[in-house]
């Protein structure tokens, strides 16, 4: 029996009016927004794939939370495993990336897991330290379908953690690091 295809679900946190936090000029949203353009290139650009990606932000549109589940659901109608990415800067004091993961049904879990930690090893070849997986059932995105994590790159408010993330180029290079875990994972799952 065929597999079904694996789907990338890619959100940019905020944005849409909504800044998120703001440190000087350092803009949790347009950070995001970074982040997941140089993923969804990057997923795109690798040879031989079988995923699909959907990014329906990709306009520079922002989209509620309960307007992403929805979709998530959708692509899962259709017949995708959807597994999902929402992209965040932190914000309150803290040092590093961490990654939520659905605190709940085992699978959705378990396998959050294995992804998160996936994410948080190609973030430190980034150069980024980490404040390891996290379990919530407070997180709205985590309630969409199929495997949901919400990544924090880091601390936006911290000039310390905010060295390794501070130009565009370092931005780009957490995005390709998400897009290359997440490839990792698709060779494990697909
Ligand atoms: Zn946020």
């Amino acid at each position: 029996m065929t597999k079904k295809p694996i789907l990338f679900y890619l959100s940019a946190g905020h944005g849409g009016g909504d800044p998120g936090a703001v440190s000087g000029k350092f803009v949790e949203a347009d950070m995001a927004r970074t982040v997941m353009d140089a993923c969804y290139k990057e997923l795109l650009a690798h040879k031989g794939r079988t995923y699909k990606v959907a990014y329906p932000e990709k306009d520079g549109s922002g989209m509620s939370l309960a307007a992403h589940v929805a979709d998530m659901a959708r692509y899962k109608a259709k017949g995708y495993r959807v597994v999902a990415i929402d992209a965040h800067f932190n914000a309150g004091g803290g040092d590093g990336d961490e990654v939520w993961v659905w605190k709940g049904v085992i699978t959705k879990s378990r396998v959050g897991k294995t992804l998160a930690n996936l994410i948080i090893a190609e973030l430190k070849k980034a150069g980024q330290n980490t404040r390891d997986v996290k379990y919530t059932k407070d997180l709205y995105f985590l309630k969409g379908v199929g495997v949901p994590v919400l990544v924090e790159y880091g601390f936006v408010d911290n000039k310390t953690d905010r060295k390794g993330f501070d130009t565009k180029k370092e931005l780009q290079s957490y995005g390709k690091a998400t897009a290359r875990a997440l490839i990792r994972y698709w060779k494990k799952y697909r």
